[in-house]
């Protein structure tokens, strides 16, 4: 069996590879023991504090073991909506151990983890990296039973999801869930077509004709994508790179996962013309890890790719055009779908956020100009090329041209993706789901907008309602501030630290918020929320502290008679704590009642 020395000299002598040597260690040990520490160090040349900082910052690696076999099951809000408490109990009665540890025999380690980008097909969980979807208390007994049985994860996957899910390198119970075919990426699209059109153009005629399509960033963001690329191209330098930010991690977004899974080559020729455009020779893709079982996959078609002359050297014959791809894997941690974050976690980093500017334009993948896009804006790139900007502009609205891919989930019978035009409504969309009786609709995941009944017909669209993708319907029965707190869990779980309001600010927002929603709160409360609410977004270095306390803002903003039903009117200071109650342990081991008993309660 290989050791720690052996696995790290298996590796370049270069720290880029850190997360790939950490991933190869915890993947022989089940976790990262400090003799290997010692071992990458050395062997990267860099300090231990250094290694340890990377395996403590993402969610997948760890310092202390995680059982032989380990379980993460996803916390995202759609899980708990769709059954996952039992789920989880049943993990723990089989596996003989709460969620957080390992098993008292070291078999099974039970984890929570961030959405893993399967909401429409709740509760899932990732065992040893395979995705189990579905899951109900006796698939998740049955699991451990087989894993203590010797049965692996894998083995244990018999029934396969649709399309390229039964392939032979995928083979995952995971369905795409395509219930709406638009005209933008699910057009048909003849392989090498894009490739073809743009070796007859300048690349600076290339950049003119996204510009002039009006294709915005489909990540949210919604940055001019032909500006993006005019940027990086001028930047001189001795090397342009193209990255595809693959690591959707906006809780109730997966529509990234069917793009991967059944368009990779719309995707990878998007990433071509990008590179042809701003003058890059090496694009990369950064895979989230939650999307690691598409990996062999994605490599077999870059592998085609290359063979039909997509990718490669002197592409269709351009001697100048040299352009390939390689896949780097994350290793969860939602603040690395920050493009900056993304970029020194792709530099094999803790994925922190950089000071901006300069700009990943300007100095980006290896301190050289890059263009980091969406999966969604390359593929779509790839078709405007070869449909036009006319065709692109003729779809959606005057200022949000063309379609949207939208991850629906939540209370709804038909969860899945869907491709629309901009301009749709939140209305429409919810009779395409199947759920007109909603209650309300996040919009954008928890950074997103809460959006209550009387606001079902607003549109999709930059001007409105923007989203990266992430649709969740929540039924007339469903507790909104059971959302709220899974959704500020996510924050304070996600927030990588570096600033103190996002760190500790959204702590006391929730602690605020918690304690609203137990009744012990005033109308001086209620506005502290909003105040300390729009200081962290004011104060926050990067864009997941800037959202971070949308949760609490767009539902005081759309659910105020909620939260006003919560709080006792016509005080001005209510403590955040019963004294009663909290003594009361003391007084009954003392035999003694709290004299004036009602005071302590205030
Ligand atoms: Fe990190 Fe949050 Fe600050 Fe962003 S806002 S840099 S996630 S601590």
């Amino acid at each position: 069996m290989a050791k720690a020395k052996d696995i790290v000299l298996q590796h370049p002598k270069d720290p880029a590879v850190l997360l790939d040597v950490i991933r190869d260690v915890q993947g022989r040990f089940g976790h990262v023991p400090e003799e290997a520490v010692a071992r990458i160090a050395d062997h990267l040349r860099l300090s231990e504090a250094e290694v340890r900082g990377a395996v403590t910052f993402y969610h997948f690696f760890s310092l202390t073991p995680r059982g032989t076999s380990t379980i993460y099951l996803n916390d995202s809000i759609t899980s708990w909506m769709k059954g996952r408490a039992a789920v989880a109990k049943a993990f723990e009665e089989e596996a003989g151990c709460p969620f957080g540890e390992v098993s008292p025999d070291g078999r099974i380690g039970l984890f929570p983890t961030a959405c893993i980008g399967m909401n429409d097909q709740e509760p899932s969980a990732i065992v040893d990296g395979v995705v189990f979807t579905c899951l109900t208390p006796d698939k998740a007994r049955a699991i451990v039973r087989g894993l203590r049985a010797g049965t692996s994860a894998k083995d244990q996957v018999s029934e396969y999801g649709d399309g390229a899910n039964q392939s032979a390198l995928v083979r995952s119970m995971v369905s795409n869930n395509i219930r709406k075919r638009g005209p933008v990426l699910f057009a048909s699209h003849e392989p090498g077509a894009a490739i073809r059109k743009i070796v007859g153009l300048a690349p600076e005629q290339v950049i003119e004709e996204i510009k002039k399509s009006g294709l915005m960033g489909r990540g949210g963001a919604g940055f001019p994508t032909g500006l993006k690329w005019d940027f990086c191209r001028r930047e001189k330098a001795a090397e342009h790179f193209v990255v595809c930010n693959a690591d959707e991690g906006e809780p109730g977004t997966f529509k990234d996962r069917v793009i991967l899974t059944e368009l990779p080559k719309l995707l990878f020729e998007g990433m071509a013309v990008a590179g042809y455009a701003v003058g890059a020779r090496e694009g990369i893709l950064y895979l989230r890890a939650e999307y690691a079982y598409l990996r062999p996959h994605l490599e077999s078609v870059l592998e085609e790719l290359r063979r039909e002359g997509v990718l490669g050297r002197t592409i269709a014959g351009t001697p100048s055009f040299h352009f390939d791809i390689t896949i780097k894997s994350g290793a969860g941690a939602y603040i690395c779908g920050e493009e900056s974050a993304l970029l020194e976690s792709a530099e094999g980093k803790r994925g922190e956020p950089r000071d901006r500017p300069p700009f990943p334009v300007q100095t980006g993948y290896k301190n050289q100009p890059t263009t980091v896009n969406n999966v969604e804006t390359l593929a779509v790139a790839a078709q405007i090329v070869v449909r036009g900007a006319d065709w692109f502009k003729g779809l959606g609205t005057p200022k949000s041209a063309g379609t949207k891919l939208l991850s629906i989930s939540g209370d709804c019978p038909r969860p899945g993706v869907y491709e629309i035009e901009f301009g749709t409504t939140v209305r429409e969309l919810l009779e395409l789901a199947g759920a007109p009786e909603a209650k309300a609709v996040q919009v954008g995941g928890p950074s997103g907008s809460c959006v209550p009944r009387s606001g079902f017909d607003r549109k999709i669209c930059f001007a409105d309602l923007a989203t990266g993708g992430s649709v969740i319907v929540f039924g007339p029965d469903r507790d909104i501030f059971e959302v709220v707190g899974n959704f500020m869990d996510f924050f304070i779980e996600e927030s990588c630290g570096w600033c103190v309001p996002c760190r500790a600010g959204n702590v006391l927002l929730k602690k605020k918020f918690e304690k609203v929603i137990q009744g012990r709160a005033s109308e001086q409360d209620l506005a502290e929320l909003e105040e300390w609410g729009k200081l962290i977004k004011c104060t926050s270095r990067c864009g997941l502290g800037q959202t971070s306390p949308n949760p609490i803002l767009t539902t005081l903003q759309n659910f105020r008679g909620l939260y006003e039903a919560k709080i006792q009117k016509g005080r001005g200071f209510v403590p955040d704590f019963d004294l009663g109650a909290a003594i009361q342990e003391g007084c009954a081991a003392a035999n003694r009642q709290p004299e004036c008993k009602e005071s302590l309660h205030d």
